[in-house]
Order: structure tokens, then sequence, then C-alpha cells
């Protein structure tokens, strides 16, 4: 058999699979579903026949009773509306219903069913990518571009994200009067970017956008790009800035940049990469080609931009970035006012002590415990919200967030909090450290828990030795902060120690600091690193020599230790006020820090060690 019949062969049988044999198995195993209107399925509840029902945000799915003799029970699906009185009809037969994501078994048949089309699709694609045959074109019919043509989403509908909505605001003005911008020849970003952990509402930001300058709003996402099919993934692209420069002024959002923005592998493995890459491509080279002054404005999100294409960030693409990141406790506030205003509150409802429970949520979050407590508040027959369903849905969402590590426990949250305060008090207490800007307990990105923000005051291009000495004693504020507190360490400290290890390695090796080792450099050829084994092999360095850096770096260290330990001792009732209010508030601004501080006498501040 030749390589050509195998795929005939192959195909065919698996054409057949696909079409003909599975989907006959799927619909004797799991149940038909089928789609009714909605009067009909009222009907269906009213004449009791439904046993069981689940409730997504898009569709309703009801379970019907097994009649005699039926094996399998019968499903049908309709249309969500917006009927109030539902939920109490349900309660009235007796009928079962609980919330889902996605419907039940139906999901299963498509399974079933797509994974021999796949296996047929790659093949084909194989096939195509082996000939030269055209053999199908089905770049143009998969696009799946989502167009708005009005959100209908303002800037009222997203909360907590101030900051972010100021930097759009200009985005607005220029899509409403693109002229009044051009007048002078300015040009206007192509790009911008959205950067924030997901659910916080990146997607929402971009709908208002276009819905305060009422333009079009045209939606991808980055991962549906990811595509097996040659040439696919960038037809969408073309197509999408083709249609999008028909509608002009308009918004294009790529969601999950990330998704397809990945770095450009050196030489690609595998096909699935050469397509993303393809993709990629051609997205670049539509961002260089579209005239900004058209009035096309790109939008992308995503909660992981250290993965981007660095191509994708160079001036003329995307190059704005705005951060958009998980909400303290007054953006919580203002974002559960926004999902409860069309629900009906408990007076026992405080929305301030809602925001106070529930740190580390994101919108998305928030939105969902909302829309949970008003369905439990329904099944229990309540007329309005109370607090306990409110109290009910945050500990079920808290559970589930536990599981995926996205909040803390009350007793990591303590330990952050007094590590950061750790950490701002010594930089306030040494001279030559950078004011701290914002200290802030709410998690960010993966691996920081909490952060304590610095802003040099000027541009620095040398650092002397006390500085260094100073920026040293600030990194270990945390760990010794946790240690006078809890008489224990944690595991928080890692990162900082291994900058501060990098700092007193590179005094000694690098800018003969070191009085022992005198003004000399100690470096093999590679950047000094923590834990770089490599170094003390070297033939350059003498045992002798590799020991003595060993020893003043650890004096260093240790000196360093000492002063900070002595420092925090001294103002242990300033970092007890500071973690307890940090606790409470999630985030404390500097000026505010600094007030915190004067208002006890100030300890002299201690100059470096010699
Ligand atoms: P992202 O794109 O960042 O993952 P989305 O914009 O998709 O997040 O947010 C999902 C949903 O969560 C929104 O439709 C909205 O209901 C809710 N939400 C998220 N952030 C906010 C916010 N800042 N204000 C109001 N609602 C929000
Ligand atoms: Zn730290």
């Amino acid at each position: 058999m030749t390589k050509k019949h195998f795929y005939n062969t192959t195909l065919f049988l698996l054409f057949f699979l696909s079409v003909v044999a599975i989907p006959r198995i799927a619909f004797a195993v799991f149940p038909a579903t089928e789609k009714i209107p909605y009067s009909d399925f009222k009907k269906l509840v009213q004449e009791d026949r439904l046993e069981e029902v689940l409730l997504s945000s898009t569709t309703i799915k009801g379970i019907l009773k097994a009649e005699d003799g039926q094996k399998v029970k019968k499903i049908v699906t309709t249309g969500k509306i917006d009927d109030p009185d539902l939920i109490k009809n349900l309660e009235a037969h007796n009928v079962k219903f609980s919330a889902t994501t996605e419907g039940g078994g139906s999901q299963y048949i498509s399974l079933i069913w797509f994974i021999p089309m796949i296996i047929f699709l790659i093949l084909i694609t194989r096939m195509r990518r082996g000939t030269t045959t055209g053999l199908m074109s089905i770049g143009k019919s998969r696009a799946n571009v989502y167009i708005d043509k009005d959100t209908g989403v303002t800037f009222d509908d997203v909360a907590g994200v101030d900051e972010a909505k100021e930097e759009l605001k200009e985005i607005i003005d220029y899509l409403q009067n693109p002229q009044k911008y051009q007048r002078l020849g300015g040009k206007i970003p192509k790009g911008v970017l959205l950067v924030g952990p997901t659910g916080t509402g990146k997607t929402l930001l971009a709908k208002a956008v276009a819905g305060e300058a009422q333009v079009p709003f045209f939606s991808i996402s980055g991962s549906g790009f990811v595509e097996m099919f040659v040439g696919v993934g960038a037809a969408r692209v073309r197509d999408l800035f083709a249609q999008a420069q028909e509608k002009a002024p308009c918004i294009i959002f790529i969601d999950e940049l990330d998704a397809l923005g990945k770095v450009r592998a050196a030489a690609p493995i595998s096909g699935g990469h050469e397509e993303r890459e393809n993709t990629l491509n051609q997205l670049l080279v539509e961002m260089d080609g579209f005239d900004t002054r058209k009035g096309v404005i790109l939008m992308a999100a995503t909660n992981r931009p250290e993965i981007l294409d660095p191509a994708l960030l160079r001036p003329g693409r995307f190059d704005r970035h705005i951060l958009v990141d998980r909400p303290d406790i007054k953006g919580r506030e203002e974002i559960l006012k926004v999902h409860c205003k069309n629900i009906k509150l408990g007076k026992d409802v405080d929305i301030k002590v809602i925001a106070a429970r529930t740190p580390g949520f994101v919108g998305a979050d928030l939105a969902n415990v909302v829309n949970e407590a008003a369905l439990l508040a329904a099944r229990m027959g309540k007329d309005t919200v109370g607090m306990d369903s409110i109290e009910e849905a945050i500990n079920r969402a808290v559970a589930g967030l536990e599981k995926k590590k996205r909040v803390m426990s009350k007793k990591e949250q303590e330990i952050v909090a007094y590590h950061e305060s750790g950490h701002a008090l010594v930089a306030e207490s040494v001279p030559g450290a950078d004011k701290v800007h914002r200290i802030s307990i709410i998690p960010r990105g993966i691996s920081a828990l909490g952060y304590t923000l610095q802003l040099p005051t000027e541009d620095r291009y040398l650092l002397t030795k006390s500085e260094l000495l100073d920026r040293l004693a600030v990194l270990m504020g945390g760990r010794v902060a946790e240690e006078i507190k809890f008489n224990e360490i944690s595991t928080g400290a890692q990162n900082d120690l291994e900058r501060a290890t990098d700092i007193a390695m590179s005094m000694v090796r690098e800018y003969g600091m070191s009085e022992k080792m005198g003004p000399m450099t100690f470096q093999d050829g590679r950047k000094p690193q923590f834990l770089d084994l490599g170094f003390r092999k070297s033939r350059e360095l003498s045992e002798e020599v590799s020991k003595d850096i060993d020893g003043e770096v650890k004096k260093i260290i240790f000196d360093a230790y000492t002063r900070v330990k002595s420092i925090l001792e001294e103002n242990k009732y300033r970092l007890e006020i500071l973690a307890k209010l940090l606790l409470e508030k999630e985030v404390i601004e500097g000026e505010e820090l600094r007030n915190i501080i004067s208002q006890n006498v100030l300890t002299p501040k201690k100059e470096s060690p010699d």
C-alpha cells in the first residue's frame, strides 16, 4: 500500500466513523436533546413532567421524568428568558434545579463525535502540506469574529479600575473625533494592551470603550486562532482587519493575546507552532499596515505579558500598556454596587462588609457571588437577598478559589502584612533607600503575595556603598519582620534573599567594596549568580580566595540582618500598627505610610555600619 493509499483508506474510515457510526452509538448511550420554545418548556413544568432543571447563563436545560419502558431520560433545552416567576414555578412543582456553567450529557456526544473528526482534519492538513493541491479553502468560512454593533456597556458598568479608565478616556475621545487629534500631525496609538489577572474586567473595559465611543466592537480570542489548518489563522487575521477597516471607526479586541503571541521559537518543532507563528506574523503585518487615521484601535488583553513576543510590544504596535489589577477593598465595594443594582437586597446587607470579606476576589468572582446569593435566596423562597445568602455564596466561592490557590488564608494574609510592613518600615528609616510608593497585600501575578513598591526619586547611575547596604537592609526587612512577629520564618522571603545575596556578591566580587578583599574584582567572565557553583571551581580563583569571598559575602548579609533586626525591634509598635492597618485596608499609599510613621516620634535614622 502506498502512502497515499494508506491516507485515503484511513480518511475514509475516519469519515465513516465520525459521520455515521459514532453518532449512532452516542445517541444510544446518551439521551437525545431537543430544542423547544420557552412556552413549551413552561408547559412541561406546569404538567409536572420535569425531573430536574439546570440553569446556565444562556440556556435552560430540563431533564424529563422517565416514562414507562424508557431507559434513557429525554432532555430538552430552551434559551434563557428573563422570567422572574421561573424559580417560583419550579418550586411550586417540586422540580430540582441548580445552576451550571454548561450543560450536561450532550457535551459528551459532541466530544465523541469530534475525536475522529479532529484526527480526520489533521490528516487532511498533513496531506495538504505534502501536496500542493489546494484541497479546501476553509479559511474564510471559519473566521469567527464577533461583531457587536453597539456593546451597550459603559464606564458605569466597570468599577474599581479608575486608573485604567482614566487612561482609556483619551482613546474614546480619539474615536469620537479623530480629526481633532490629527490636526497637528500627531500619531494616535495603535495598540493598547490591557494586562492583569483573569476576571478583572479587561474584556468589559474594552467593551465599555466601544460603548462610550459608540463604535462597533470586533472581538476574537487568541486561543481561537490556534488552529490546525494551515493558513486559517493568518486568513482570519486578514479577514478581521479587512472587516474592521470597512466599519471604522471601531475597536478590534483580541482576548488572550498570549495564546497566539507567545515568543516565536528559534526553530519550530511541530506543525502547531509553525501555524501559530504564521498567524502571529500576519498580525504583525496587519498592525504595521493599518492606518490609524481611519480610526481603528486595536485592544488586547493578557494575563501573561512576560511570555509575549517582544515584536508585539514594539513602538507602533502594542506600545501602550494598562494595568488592570485585582481590586482593593474600595474597588470591590464599587464593583459589588454595580452588580447589586438589579438585585433586591435585604435591609441587613452591608456592601462594605461584603467587600471586607472578599480579599483576593476579582470582579468576575464578585459578580458570581451576587448571582449565586440571589439564586440561593430564591431557592429558599425569600423575598429579598439577605446577608445570610451572601455569606453562604462567599463561603462557596472561597472554597473554590482556595483550591485554585487564588485567595490566601487569614494566616497567610497576616504573614504577608507583617512581611511587607517590615520592608516598608526599613525603607523609610534608612537614608539611602528609595521612598515607598505603595504597600499592598493583594496578590499580584503568581509569585509575589504582596508587594512594597519603591520608586526612585531620581535616575541613578552610581550607587554608593552605603546606598547598597541600605537596599540590602530593605530586602531583609520582610524576613526579619516575620521573625519578630511570629518567631518563625516562611518561604515568602525567597526572592528577597536571592536579591540580597546578589547585591552582597556583587559588592565583594565586582565593586571591590569589601575591606578584607580590597579594591579588586573577582569575576570569572560570567555574571555572578546566587548558587552559581561554577565559579567555585573556576581556575582563576584559588580555593582560598573563593573561601574569603564567601566569608565576606556572609559577613555583609549578617551585618545587614543584625542592623535590620535592631531597626524593627525599636519600631515594633509601628510594625504592629502598620500591619494591622494593612490587613484592614490591603493597600497603603506612601504618603499615608509616612503620616503613620511621623505620628509617633521617629527613631533616629540608623547609619550604615562600616
Ligand atoms: P477579563 O477579561 O479580565 O478576564 P471580564 O471582563 O471577562 O474579565 O470579566 C468577566 C465578568 O466579571 C464581567 O462581565 C463582569 O460581569 C464582571 N467584572 C469583572 N471585572 C469587573 C469590574 N471591574 N467591574 C464590574 N464588573 C466586573
Ligand atoms: Zn519580601
